[in-house]
């Protein structure tokens, strides 16, 4: 039985890790989202609030489904990146552990993880937070939680909570009408239903490229998901995970909830056919060489579409550093025109803009600090055209409506791109990021974003989808599965293993 104002605590950690990238420490959370107790409401009601989009979106359905007290825990979000310092980790989940208890007697739980984070200790961080609020409420209060798509799932998360509620678009913006759902089934859940659970996970780290919902296998499987939701099945993710973070838990995952044997019948249905048609998660990039060469082509043409060229190898987004130097050296060496590029990650060229300020010409060296084999020293003549000190309000995609914010960066003028400087690993996915500098998008005719996917959100004003061309450059991001050397990740697993034999379980 429910209250009559029912106590629901809501607390959350969101990180994407990516193993092959450094490690994500305390200041890069904090830095992006860190909100203790009563902090994380203000925040939330703010009109651009800096934190995941669940939590607002929860709140308001919360609000609007009756009466309710919420028992805020702690919330923290940061850029995908390496694996997070387990002193932090830990630091969090105690945190978590002594509010949790502090509260008291309470309804509900809402966790809001992106739910593919691996500490420098644990390959099962979003498992150790699920299974640590379990042990600490009970088995007879409902928690349900959200997750990002490209979550990994393990099968301690699955039996720790009552319902995991994934996202069902990418690019992501179905964000919050994931928390609407996660509130609707959580008043549920208090008024007494329980669902029965099914879990399968594949043997199978689908391209980053193929996990876009709009057309293809996977986003076919969430729909024929989301048709069998009614009175059997309450509710059903298609959960294409995140191989870089090299984890043992890694693989597409389908997790039903719903009447009796209802979930399992779904989920190996499901499960048989992403098995069966797995050679369509097959993916192809556009050689470097070639992507300079169109660039350069439709510099010199004055009609025809913009192009976008996606630098997927070097995606902040996916955990990448945002300063590889193939594309920018290619673009550079080709004279190609009329080209505007960004996120380029550089704090010290960033910071020089800003002391010697619009207008000034200078030469430039970028990556002093950081140099690779993919991030090259790069010397370049360039002009500062317009500077900022950072916070931007996301205006289209996946950082709609909320604060973002690139550090101290500048829009320059060099080697005949135009190109935007910032001093914070953010993708370039959305509009905003050119525009806060006055740059008119729509006049340029080749656009280069580091970005894998949630691009496609931002972008589509300026560019059709068969105008976009993910090139296959280097980077610790690249989509291209066989170039990493992977640790935990199991084998057999597709598509590096092909070879391999799997059988779906049956009932
Ligand atoms: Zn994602």
């Amino acid at each position: 039985m429910s209250a009559a104002e029912p106590r629901i605590a809501i607390l959350g950690m969101h990180q994407e890790t990516n193993r092959f990238v450094k490690i994500t420490g305390e200041a890069d959370f904090r830095a992006a989202c860190y909100f203790e107790g009563e902090a994380i409401l203000a925040e939330a009601r703010r009109p651009a609030p800096a934190m995941p989009a669940e939590i607002p979106a929860f709140l308001e359905a919360m609000d609007r489904t009756g009466p309710w007290q919420p028992v805020p825990i702690l919330l923290t979000s940061t850029e995908p990146g390496g694996p997070v310092e387990q002193g932090f980790f830990d630091a969090c989940i105690g945190k978590m552990q002594a509010s949790l208890k502090a509260a008291g007697p309470l309804d509900g739980v809402y966790i809001s993880n992106h739910g593919a984070m691996a500490t420098t200790g644990s390959h099962d961080p979003d498992g150790d937070i699920y299974a640590m609020t379990r042990a600490l409420v009970g088995s007879g209060i409902p928690i349900v939680a959200t997750l990002d798509l490209h979550a990994n799932i393990s099968q301690r998360m699955v039996a720790s909570v009552d319902a995991i509620i994934a996202y069902r678009t990418n690019p992501h913006i179905d964000q919050r009408e994931r928390a609407v759902e996660a509130a609707a089934l959580l008043r549920r859940l208090m008024a007494g239903e329980r669902l029965a659970k099914a879990f399968i996970r594949l043997p199978i780290i689908p391209p980053p490229l193929k996990l876009v919902t709009a057309s293809g296998l996977y986003g076919e499987l969430i729909a024929e998901g989301e048709r069998a939701i009614g009175p059997d099945i309450a509710l059903v993710s298609v959960v294409g995970g995140f191989f870089r973070g090299d984890l043992p838990k890694a693989g597409l995952a389908i997790i039903a909830y719903g009447r009796g044997r209802h979930p399992d019948e779904l989920a190996q249905r499901l499960a048989a056919r992403a098995w069966a048609e797995r050679e369509r998660f097959a993916q192809s990039l556009t050689p470097l060489d070639t992507a300079i060469a169109m660039a350069v082509a439709n510099g010199e043409s004055a009609t025809g579409p913009t192009i976008l060229l996606a630098d997927v190898a070097d995606n902040p987004g996916s955990g990448g550093p945002g300063n590889t130097t193939d594309i920018l050296e290619g673009l550079i060496r080709a004279k190609a025109e009329r080209v505007l590029m960004g996120n380029f990650v550089d704090a010290a060229v960033a910071a020089q803009c800003h002391k010697r300020g619009v207008g000034a010409r200078f030469d430039a060296a970028f990556n002093t600090a950081n140099a690779d084999r993919f991030a090259r020293h790069l010397k370049l003549r360039l002009e500062v055209l317009a500077l900022s000190e950072g916070p931007v309000i996301g205006r289209r995609g996946i950082a709609e409506g909320r604060t973002v914010n690139l550090g101290p960066s500048a829009a320059i003028l060099g080697g005949g791109l135009t190109m935007v400087v910032v001093s914070r690993r953010i993708q370039c996915a959305d509009p905003i990021y050119f525009e806060t500098f006055g740059l008119k998008i729509a006049e340029f005719r080749t656009l280069v974003v580091k970005s894998l996917a949630h691009f496609r959100a931002g972008f589509d004003e300026f560019v059709t989808p068969e105008n976009i061309h993910e090139v296959d450059a280097g980077g610790m991001t690249t989509p291209v599965q066989s170039r990493y050397k992977y640790k935990y990740l199991p084998r057999p697993i597709y598509p590096l293993d092909l070879d391999m034999v799997w059988t779906p379980p049956t009932i």
